[in-house]
C-alpha cells in the first residue's frame, strides 16, 4: 500500500463546519489554490503565518506521495484601501504616496515576499499568477457571467446580482454562515446614489474614475476587475472548474471566498472547491496583526532582534517552529516568552536528530515492549498529521521520541531491532525536514570561519601554484598552531576544526 493509500487525512472543512475524509478529485494529484499576497507592503509575520500553515499543509500532501499543483497567486490590482468596493487602489496610493509606477511597488514588494517566505524555507507555489496578468480571463467570466443573467452593467461597472443568484438556487453566505435575508435587513437603504441594484451587490468590474490610474479596456469601458474576481479566474484557469482545495486566512472567509464561490457557480454551474481551510490569524498584545492599525511586526524585525518588543532577535527556523507548535485552526498570540520557549525545543529537537543520524545501529538485547511503543509513537506522529494537520500533537510525539534517541546516545544500548531503528531516524528526519521544513542552522559565527578558512585554502592553493612554499607553509602551520588541521585528498583540501 502507498502512503497516500495508508493515510486517511480528514480536513476541518469551513464550508461545512465540520471535520471530513479527505478524498482528491483525481489521486494521486491534488490542487489547492491560496490567496497570496496583496504587494503594496513588506509582509508583516501575520501574513507569514498562514503562508506557512499552507506550506506544511502542501509539505504534508508532497510527503505522502501526493503530486500537488499549488497555485498562489499575487494580488497586484483591484484590492482597494479598506477592502472597500470605492475609492483608490492599495497599490496606486502607494505608487503615488512614494512616487513610484505601480509595477514598481509591485515588484519591491513582491521580491520582499519571495525573499522572506524563502528566509522561513517556504516552497514556492507551482504557479504564482498575478491578477494583472489574467484580465483577459476575469473579463471573460464576467461576459459569462452577464450571459446566464447573474450580473448587470451600469454606467460602465459590471456587479454580481445576489439576489437573482439565490433565486436560482445560489446559497450565498454558505461559507461563511451569513443569512443573505439577515444581511439584507441589516445594510442601509439604498439612498439612491448606490448603482447598486442591492447593497450585498459586489462588484466584477469597476468603472476607473479618471485618477483611478491601473485602468484596462474591456466591453464597458475603461476600467479593474473586482477583487474577488482574479481567484476565481486564475484558481479556474489552472486547477479547473472544481478543484480539491482552497486556502486562505480566516478574515477572508467574507466576502472574499464566499463571492469566488458564488462567481465560480454562477459561471460554471459548479462549486468552485470541495474542501475550504481556513488559517487562523497572529496576534500581537491580544489583537490582530494587521497593516491597517500599524499592529505590526515584521520578519526582519525578528530576525535580527531590532523591535523593542523583542529581548533579542530570534532565527527564521525558531520562528516557524514557534508557529508549528499551534494548531493552525487556533489564534497564536506573539511573545517573546514563548519564542525563547520555542527557541530551546529547536535545539532539542535538532540536536536529537543531529545525533540520531551519528549513531551506528549495535545489536544490543532486544525489548519488545519498547520496539512496539517505538512503531506506536511513528504511527502517531502520521496519526496527528492526518488529524487535520495537528502539527502541536505531531510536535509533542516527535519529542517522545527524541527523548528515546537521547536515552540510546547516553546508554549506548540499542534495545530495539535494526528495522524499528531505521524507520524511527527516517520518520524524524521525514518529519522535521519535509513535513515541518526545519533545517539545521549555521550559526552565523561558524558561516564567518567557514568562508574565512575556504578563503585561505584558496590562497594556499595559489601559493603552491607559485611555488611560494614558504607562504602555503606558514598558512598550514599558523592554522595548526591554532587547532585548525588541513588534510590534502584526491578533491581539494579540507579541514577539521578541534
Ligand atoms: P493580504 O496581503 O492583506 O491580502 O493578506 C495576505 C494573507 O495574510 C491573507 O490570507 C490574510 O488572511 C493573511 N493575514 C493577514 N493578517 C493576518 C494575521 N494577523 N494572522 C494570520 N494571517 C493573516
Ligand atoms: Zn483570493
Amino acid at each position: 500500500m502507498s502512503k497516500i493509500e495508508d493515510n486517511k487525512i480528514f480536513i476541518y472543512n469551513s464550508l461545512k463546519g465540520e471535520k471530513q475524509e479527505f478524498k482528491a478529485i483525481q489521486a494521486p494529484n491534488l490542487g489547492i489554490y491560496v490567496c497570496g499576497p496583496t504587494v503594496y507592503s513588506n509582509v508583516h509575520l501575520g501574513n507569514c503565518r498562514t503562508f506557512l500553515s499552507f506550506d506544511n499543509v502542501v509539505r504534508y500532501f508532497k510527503f505522502l506521495g501526493y503530486n500537488v499543483r499549488y497555485v498562489r497567486n499575487i494580488t497586484d490590482a483591484g484590492h482597494l484601501v479598506d477592502d472597500a468596493e470605492e475609492g483608490e487602489d492599495k497599490i496606486s496610493k502607494k505608487a503615488r504616496l512614494e512616487k513610484l509606477e505601480p509595477m514598481e511597488i509591485v515588484q519591491k514588494y513582491t521580491l520582499d515576499f519571495h525573499h522572506v517566505l524563502s528566509q522561513f524555507n517556504a516552497l514556492p507555489p507551482s504557479i504564482e499568477p498575478t491578477a494583472t496578468g489574467h484580465i483577459l480571463e476575469q473579463i471573460a467570466m464576467i461576459n459569462t457571467i452577464l450571459d446566464k443573467g447573474l450580473a448587470y452593467e451600469v454606467n460602465g461597472s459590471v456587479y454580481f446580482d445576489v439576489n437573482k443568484f439565490n433565486e436560482e438556487g445560489g446559497n450565498y453566505g454558505e461559507l461563511s454562515g451569513r443569512n443573505i435575508e439577515d444581511l439584507m435587513a441589516g445594510s442601509r437603504v439604498l439612498d439612491g446614489q448606490s448603482e447598486k441594484k442591492n447593497p450585498q451587490d459586489f462588484a466584477l468590474w469597476k468603472k476607473a474614475s479618471p485618477q483611478h490610474i491601473m485602468r484596462w479596456d474591456s466591453p464597458w469601458g475603461e476600467g479593474f476587475p473586482g477583487w474577488h474576481l482574479e481567484c476565481s479566474a486564475m484558481g479556474t484557469k489552472y486547477l479547473g472548474d472544481q478543484f480539491d482545495i482552497h486556502g486562505g486566512g480566516m478574515d477572508l472567509k467574507f466576502p472574499h471566498h464566499e463571492c469566488e464561490i458564488a462567481q465560480g457557480k454562477a459561471c460554471n454551474d459548479v462549486s468552485p472547491v470541495n474542501y475550504w481551510m481556513h488559517a487562523n490569524m497572529l496576534t500581537l498584545n491580544g489583537q490582530k496583526m494587521s497593516k491597517s492599525t500599524g499592529n505590526t511586526l515584521l520578519p526582519e524585525e525578528l530576525f535580527n532582534g531590532g523591535s523593542d518588543l523583542l529581548e533579542k532577535a530570534y532565527s527564521p527556523m525558531v520562528v516557524r517552529f514557534f508557529m508549528l507548535q499551534a494548531n493552525y485552526r487556533s489564534i497564536l498570540d506573539f511573545s517573546s516568552e514563548a519564542l525563547n520557549a520555542s527557541e530551546k525545543g529547536f535545539n532539542k529537537l535538532m540536536n536529537a536528530k543531529k545525533e540520531l543520524n551519528n549513531l551506528t545501529y549495535k545489536l544490543g538485547t532486544i525489548s519488545e515492549t519498547e520496539d512496539k511503543r517505538i512503531l506506536q509513537l511513528i504511527a502517531d506522529c502520521y496519526a496527528n498529521m492526518n488529524d487535520d494537520f495537528n502539527t502541536p500533537k505531531t510536535i509533542a510525539v516527535l519529542f517522545d521520541l527524541v527523548n528515546k534517541v537521547n536515552k540510546i546516545v547516553s546508554s549506548k544500548q540499542f534495545d530495539i531491532s535494526e528495522n524499528t531503528f531505521n524507520n524511527m531516524k527516517e520518520t524524524l528526519n521525514g518529519f522535521v525536514e519535509d513535513v515541518f521544513g526545519l533545517k539545521a542552522e549555521e550559526k552565523a559565527e561558524e558561516g564567518k570561519l567557514n568562508g574565512v578558512l575556504e578563503m585561505l585554502i584558496g590562497m594556499r592553493k595559489e601559493a603552491k601554484e607559485n611555488k611560494d612554499y614558504a607562504l602555503s607553509d606558514q598558512i598550514r602551520n599558523e592554522l595548526s598552531a591554532l587547532g585548525i588541521q588541513l588534510k590534502d585528498g584526491k578533491d581539494g583540501t579540507s579541514y577539521t576544526v578541534a
